[in-house]
This record gives C-alpha cells, sequence and structure tokens, in this order.
C-alpha cells in the first residue's frame, strides 16, 4: 500500500504489538495504517523454511504462558495447528554430557534461586538479581546461563522487581508452521506501508506530522511500537523532544538472545525434541534443540554477553562455536553430520538492536512510565511495555490492543 497523505491514526511497526493495535482499531470509524520499515511484517517474530525440511523460527518460538497467550486463540481462528508438546528444556537430557543426577541437582539449586528471587521481589525493594544466588554455589554459572536465554542478560543486568512481575504459567506450547508465519498471516488483512521508515514524529502542531523514508503523512494520533532499542538511541526521533521516553527506553535495553539452525544427516538415535547441553560450569553455553518437530536439524540458542561476542566475531560464527560444542558432547565423528543453515544476529538488524527488554536493577517502574500516553495523542506499545508479559510476542501483541483501547478512549472523550 502506498503512503496516504493524512490519516486518523498511524501505527509504527508491523510487529505483534502493531499488528494487535490495528486489529483492535478495525472496527472502529478510525483511519489507519501501519508503518513498517522492514519488508515483511512480524517484527522479531519470524518464519524462514532455512532447507526444504527444516522451518526455522529466527526469533520468537514457544507459546509462552500458553494458557493466557492471546495468540493460541488466534492460531485456531487462523487454523493454524499448535503443538502442544511439553519444551525439552528441563526434565529430559540426552547423552551424557550432563547426566541425569547432576541435571537434576542442577534443577534444584535453579529452582532455589528462584525461590529466593520470589521472595525478594515480594519486599518491594529493587535489586540486582545476582545477588540471590547463593554464594559459592557450583552451578552459579549455569544459573546465569539460564538467565542470558531467558532475560538476554546476565543476572547482574536485571531487576529482581521485574523479574518478580513476569507472569510465566510453565505452559509453553508452539505453532507447527511458525510463530512467524502465523504473524504472517494475523497481518494478512491489514493496511500496511511496507519499507517504510519512520525518522520523526513532530507533534508540536495541532496534527502529527511523521516524515518517512516514503514520504510525509499527517496523522491524528500515533501508536509508536518500536523496541527500546530504537527510541534509546533516538534512531525515531520526537518533536518536541521526550526525554522521559528516551530515558525509560534506555533503562529497558534489548538483551540478546540468538538461535542458529544446524542441518542434520543420518539422525541415528538423536531424540525428536530432545535437549542438549552440557554441565559445562560456564555462562558462556549453548543449548541444544534435537530435531525440533523431528525435522532432520538441531538448534542451537546463545545469549547475553556471549551471544554478542558470537556476533561479533561475524556472521558463521555461531554456527561454528555451536558445531565444536556438540562436538564436545557427542564425540568428534559427529561433526560430519552438521551443517550450518542459518543463524539469526538480531543485535546487528537495524530494526531490532537486539531481542527484548528488561529492566535494569532499579528501573522496573519505567515499563509503565514507557506505556504511558503523552498529550493524548502519542500511544505506546511493545513488549517492553506489558506489565507482566514483557519480552514476549503475545505480550507484545496485548500490548498494542491496550494501545489502542487507548486511542479509542481518548478519541471518544474528543
Ligand atoms: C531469538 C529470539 C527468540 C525469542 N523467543 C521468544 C519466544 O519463544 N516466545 C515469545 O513469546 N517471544 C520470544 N521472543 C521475543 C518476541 O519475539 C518479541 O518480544 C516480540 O516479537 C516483540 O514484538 P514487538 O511488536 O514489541 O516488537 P517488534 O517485533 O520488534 O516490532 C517492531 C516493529 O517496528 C519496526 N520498526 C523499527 N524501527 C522502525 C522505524 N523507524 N519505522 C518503522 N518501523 C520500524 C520493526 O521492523 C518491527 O517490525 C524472542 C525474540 C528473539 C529475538
Amino acid at each position: 500500500m502506498s503512503l496516504p497523505c493524512s490519516i486518523d491514526i498511524a501505527i509504527i511497526g508491523a510487529g505483534a504489538a502493531g499488528l494487535g493495535a490495528a486489529h483492535a482499531l478495525k472496527n472502529s470509524d478510525l483511519s489507519f495504517i501501519v508503518l513498517e520499515a522492514r519488508d515483511r511484517v512480524g517484527g522479531r517474530g519470524t518464519t524462514v523454511r532455512a532447507s526444504p525440511d527444516v522451518i526455522f523460527d529466527v526469533g520468537c518460538g514457544w507459546l509462552h504462558s500458553a494458557d493466557r497467550n492471546s495468540f493460541v486463540k488466534i492460531a485456531g481462528q487462523l487454523n493454524f495447528e499448535v503443538d502442544k508438546t511439553l519444551p525439552p528444556w528441563r526434565e529430559r537430557a540426552y547423552g551424557k554430557a550432563f547426566p541425569q543426577d547432576e541435571r537434576d541437582d542442577f534443577i534444584r539449586a535453579l529452582e532455589a534461586f528462584y525461590t529466593r528471587a520470589e521472595v525478594a521481589a515480594q519486599t518491594g525493594h529493587d535489586s540486582p538479581a545476582d545477588r540471590y544466588l547463593e554464594p559459592g554455589n557450583r552451578w552459579n554459572p549455569m544459573i546465569d546461563a539460564i538467565s542470558t536465554y531467558v532475560n538476554g542478560c546476565e543476572l547482574d543486568q536485571v531487576s529482581i522487581l521485574d523479574l518478580g512481575a513476569y507472569q510465566d504459567t510453565n505452559i509453553n506450547w508452539r505453532v507447527r508452521r511458525g510463530y512467524g508465519a502465523l504473524m504472517t498471516a494475523y497481518g494478512a488483512s491489514l493496511p500496511l506501508a511496507l519499507n517504510c521508515e519512520v525518522a520523526l514524529i513532530d507533534h508540536s502542531g495541532q496534527r502529527l506530522r511523521i516524515e518517512t523514508s516514503l514520504g510525509t503523512l499527517s496523522a491524528g494520533k500515533a501508536v509508536i511500537t518500536v523496541p527500546t532499542s530504537l527510541i534509546a538511541r533516538e534512531v525515531i526521533r520526537f518533536h518536541p523532544a521526550l526525554p522521559t521516553k528516551v530515558e525509560a527506553a534506555a533503562l529497558l535495553p534489548l538483551g540478546l538472545a540468538d538461535k542458529v539452525m544446524l542441518a542434520l544427516d543420518d539422525p541415528g538415535d538423536l531424540p525428536s525434541d530432545g535437549n542438549l547441553r552440557g554441565a559445562t560450569m560456564r555462562t558462556e553455553m549453548g543449548t541444544y534443540h534435537l530435531r525440533p518437530f523431528g525435522q532432520p536439524c538441531i538448534e542451537g540458542f546463545f545469549g547475553g554477553r556471549f551471544a554478542q561476542a558470537l556476533e561479533d566475531e561475524g556472521n558463521g560464527a555461531i554456527a561454528a562455536h555451536s558445531i565444536d560444542e556438540i562436538a564436545g558432547f557427542l564425540g568428534n565423528d559427529f561433526r560430519r553430520k552438521l551443517r550450518p543453515l542459518m543463524e539469526s544476529r538480531w543485535a546487528h538488524d537495524p530494526f531490532a538492536r537486539g531481542s527484548y527488554s528488561h529492566a535494569l536493577p532499579g528501573h522496573a517502574d519505567k515499563r509503565a512510565v514507557l506505556a504511558a500516553p503523552v498529550d493524548n495523542r502519542l500511544f505506546f506499545a511493545g513488549e517492553a511495555t506489558s506489565p507482566n508479559f514483557f519480552s514476549t510476542a503475545h505480550g507484545a501483541r496485548d500490548s498494542g490492543e491496550r494501545a489502542a483501547k487507548e486511542v479509542l478512549a481518548s478519541d471518544a472523550k474528543r
């Protein structure tokens, strides 16, 4: 769709939040358009065919808190099969790299950490989450590695109040054809301008003047859903400036999580939907999903400073490291069975600059600051604004719906 000159509502970003906002405006009498910098919808949700027989969710893959996840119902409405196989992260282990008694011991240490963290969060006083590691516990580096997967960063960067606010029902499902593919279908019926990068939102006049790579648009109101990384760096600018938003966004940085997909020849006795991980006693480690949905592949997952270091080494570094680590667990011969298909580099993605948000210690309140509307004309959504489901795709979608309702309520007041 080309860019109109004038519109009631401009939604900036066609990720889960922008799509959620747009759907919530569909039955109103307001005109709206979603402005998206990429040539596709979905943002940090994107599914690719990594090879003819491997479907790969490069961004989000799990319907977290699936019993409370609004995408589950949407999947049903759009005829996307939801797979309820339990994730392989916890109980099931493959091979000798992480013997079951060691793994059980690790899970006990992890759960004890989460219990201490929960108690600490209930006090209402904020502090860095690494303070609740048991001093000297041998599993601490691996507990920190889990934080890099869950929060995209090590525990010293995580606010204990923010960690406590996240609602995890521990039910995680998947979309058989891909979470990103579901988002594409969800966005299919919406008015969108792709390849439309917003540079400036001028809110000094009676109407908003939005400067984009496709030209200038006049809008009554805007819903801004771009990642915090871009607001903090003022890649998208406001006139007059909004220092409170820029500061809140900087205190809710995107952590980093990256995935790699390796083709697997001759799976042998490797289980379908298994997990491979070593008792490495390091934070710098990958976790591997064996043959997701039975496909001939292994998916690796990396987070935090280690993911950043691998990304900075250049394209191919994550795959090379994964092959080395897997060969270390399963024997050097296994190397011949693996071939890199694709890896993400979310920190280097100009329209993401990271993977998902976390609140820095002392700043859990910034999610509400970021979410608050400005002058009843600028509305803010995106995963970072979700009070309890931040860092997730459904949290993002629901935040878009929340912002759209704020738009409608503000319009009714006029
Ligand atoms: C590796 C990885 C694994 C993940 N795993 C899971 C998971 O299993 N489950 C889960 O629920 N979540 C997961 N997530 C997180 C989830 O993907 C995100 O929280 C969610 O997709 C964010 O949606 P959003 O709409 O807030 O932001 P985005 O998806 O980032 O959407 C914002 C949109 O704005 C666009 N944009 C940026 N700048 C501009 C501009 N200047 N002008 C116009 N448009 C612009 C972007 O291109 C993007 O499309 C994962 C993320 C990653 C990276």
